[in-house]
């Protein structure tokens, strides 16, 4: 095997081993922030920024399953966020 040969072959290996390995990389998961500027307004975000592009909000407890659930605290939900998480799968 020539030197180049070998070279080619390793360089396709290293791609297939990245490729690999972004396959298998955990599914990035939605987490719900809290408006600063209003209480109890909630958006979703992607690793801690809110998906409809909000930037000033802070991190909640709460789980993902709670969005939508409304209290006697009045919650509020982004409609942005939802609708863009509603149609990740068309864009
Ligand atoms: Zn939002």
């Amino acid at each position: 095997m020539t030197k180049e040969l070998f070279l080619k072959l390793a360089k396709k290996i290293r791609c297939f081993n990245k490729k690999r390995y972004n396959f298998s990389l955990p599914k990035e998961e939605y987490k719900i922030r809290e408006s600063m500027y209003s209480s109890f307004f909630y958006h979703l975000a992607l690793n801690g920024n809110a998906i409809c592009g909000e930037n000033m909000t802070m991190g909640t407890r709460l789980s993902l399953e709670t969005w939508g659930q409304t209290s006697h605290l009045n919650e509020r939900y982004c409609k942005k966020c939802e609708k863009i998480k509603n149609n990740e799968k068309y864009l």
